[in-house]
């Protein structure tokens, strides 16, 4: 850690609550006050206490900056979430809501799936990339729906992970977002970002899940999941975060790693285009604001 990062100076302490403003907007900017008492340091000598107080306060500010995080994946029952997380391998979520409406129309149950033509699969699945092994996988993971499961979604980890491409990651989804059971995703994002929080020290993600999980109460661990994932597909970028537009910069430990300038930073922010908010194409009611219209995402307009 460079000096400059270990001790900034207040110019730039004021140029990160510049950008602060600048990016979260009214509800944020009223918190920069108290993230201003906050020097940027290098963790080394962080008590445990101190950490959990630090993750704690990033997760309750990305939850302003993000209030209507969620599962970015379009669905209305387990079975939909388990298909279109699967799908979700190596493309957008975006690119999956484009594509599981066809696949859900002609095949609305593992049934409907698992007695599927792969040809005809491969056909609609094909802008997903990887098309003929996801066929194998939705196909897969339906029969084993229909057979061992009576055709339903299984709401147990020791069941999900039995279903052909379902790992950890992907049984953390559903089980958060269809069964409202807290889970953690350990996805690339999420990595990244605890990694340059110096949550943890860990990089196996089974090891950093229980790292992390012990700093949250069980209640908050779906929600984090969604909020750091959303951070990192909006700012805090693998290869060039938005440090400077960045709206925990003052409890960042990585701040400086990326594009520090406020305008420059603006220009690197990231935002789906298909559907506010994120990506989903058909947001449920709770993101909807009063007009009926999707509240818009964080930087639009
Ligand atoms: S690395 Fe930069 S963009 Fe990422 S959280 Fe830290 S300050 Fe924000």
């Amino acid at each position: 850690m460079s000096a400059k990062k270990a001790a900034p100076a207040k110019k730039a302490v004021a140029k990160k609550v510049a950008a602060k403003k600048a990016v979260a907007g009214k509800a944020v900017a009223k918190k920069a006050a108290p993230a201003e008492k906050i020097a940027v340091k290098p963790p080394a000598n962080e008590s445990r206490t101190a950490l959990v107080r630090r993750a704690r306060r990033i997760n309750r500010e990305l939850a302003e900056v993000y209030p209507y995080a969620h599962p970015e994946l379009d669905f209305e029952n387990p079975f939909q979430l388990v298909v279109a997380t699967v799908l979700s391998a190596q493309t957008t979520d975006l690119r999956v809501n484009q594509t599981t409406p066809a696949l859900f129309a002609k095949y609305p149950t593992p049934e409907d799936l698992a007695a599927a033509n792969p040809e005809e699969v491969e056909e609609i699945l094909r802008p997903c990339g990887f098309f003929r092994a996801k066929t194998r996988s939705v196909i897969g993971l339906s029969k084993a729906l229909a057979e061992d499961f009576g055709g339903e979604v299984p709401g147990r980890l020791e069941d999900l992970v039995k279903l052909p491409g379902v790992g950890r990651k992907t049984a953390f989804v559903v089980l958060g977002n269809a069964f409202g059971r807290p889970g953690i995703t350990v996805d690339t994002h999420f990595q990244r970002l605890v990694r340059r929080w110096q949550w943890t020290g860990e990089t196996d993600p089974d090891k950093i899940e229980a790292a992390v999980g012990a700093l949250f109460p069980k209640s908050d661990w779906t929600d984090l999941s969604h909020h750091v994932i959303w951070h990192g597909r909006r700012i805090c970028h693998a290869r060039k975060p938005a440090c400077g537009a960045c709206p925990i910069a003052p409890l960042c430990p990585a701040y400086g790693e990326g594009e520090t300038d406020p305008e420059k930073a603006k220009k690197l922010l990231k935002y789906e285009k298909g559907g506010f908010p994120g990506q989903r194409l058909k947001p449920p009611q709770a993101y909807l604001d009063a007009g009926g219209r999707p509240a818009p995402p964080l930087g639009a307009g």
